[in-house]
């Protein structure tokens, strides 16, 4: 059998909740969400939470923090997503936590905002912001919404001075995108590309919600990956371990970790990854 290899990964889309009280608690009636809106509780500061699961498992992952700049356009529903809520990397506590991270084995990388996928200037910034607040150098990104132009994006990245692209994905279903499972180098840009094996929501809209059932597709696509020699890479959004308001992600989560533990798997940062492991 072959050894089983982990690529864990996180995206960072927001840390706080301000829009989403109006579009989704109150649309749905979930009044007591709204609590943590007066009492201050911050509901998707989970960065103690996740850093402790993996530790507990032997694990490292990568995390994708967002340098969002959109402005907010009280017309344009879809800019209320990407404006309200978000955070910037040069708020101290921000800059603390990715430095915390980085400090204790994690890789930190860049979330490449919603427009930046065809905006090599936008692209060269925000990098330049993270790697001010880290201290150093970075090597990777994972595109917001996996906006991705192929190969245009990885040819921009690539200029911006980045080495990998985490971006290949499906956005509504797990699997792989037209069949490319495992990393390559893209030969127009020279950019290592790791394919993304399943993304969080999709994983529980394909399965109705049912945490039992979609841990076991989890199991399948993880069963999938030791078969064929390939990367097991998942990406869970920090937000969604909270429970209270994405019930038994954060369960399927652990159990993810559990079954790659029991299976002696070896986890990867996304830098280290290997096009042929
Ligand atoms: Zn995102």
């Amino acid at each position: 059998m072959n050894e089983l290899n982990v690529c864990l990964t996180h995206d960072i889309d927001r840390v706080r909740k301000t829009y989403q009280y109006i579009t989704k608690d109150l649309r749905m009636g979930r009044w007591s969400n709204l609590g943590s809106l007066f009492t201050g509780e911050k509901p998707y500061w989970t960065f103690e939470d996740m850093a402790g699961l993996e530790s507990k498992y032997g694990a490292r992952s990568t995390i994708f923090f967002l340098h969002e700049t959109i402005s907010f356009e009280p017309f344009n529903r879809d800019s209320w997503k990407l404006s309200l809520g978000r955070y910037s990397l040069r708020e101290p506590e921000i800059g603390e936590i990715i430095r915390c991270f980085d400090e204790n084995g994690w890789e930190i990388g860049l979330h490449g905002s919603y427009r930046s996928f065809r905006d090599g200037p936008l692209l060269k910034m925000e990098k330049k912001v993270l790697e001010e607040v880290l201290g150093k150098k970075i090597f990777g990104i994972r595109q917001h919404y996996l906006n991705l132009d192929e190969p245009d994006t990885w040819i921009l990245q690539k200029q911006a001075g980045f080495s990998y692209d985490a971006t290949l994905g499906l956005r509504y279903r797990t699997g792989y995108k037209d069949e490319r499972m495992a990393p390559f180098i893209d030969t127009a840009s020279g950019m290592k590309i790791i394919p993304l094996t399943i993304m969080e929501c999709c994983l529980f809209r394909e399965m109705g919600q049912d945490k039992q059932k979609a841990l076991k597709r989890a199991i399948e696509w993880m069963d999938h990956a030791q078969e064929q020699n390939i990367y097991y890479t998942i990406l869970w959004h920090q937000h969604k371990f909270n429970e209270k308001e994405f019930p038994g992600y954060r369960w399927v989560y652990e159990e993810i970790l559990k079954e790659c533990k029991r299976r002696n798997a070896r986890f990867w940062l996304c830098r280290d990854v290997r096009v042929d492991p």
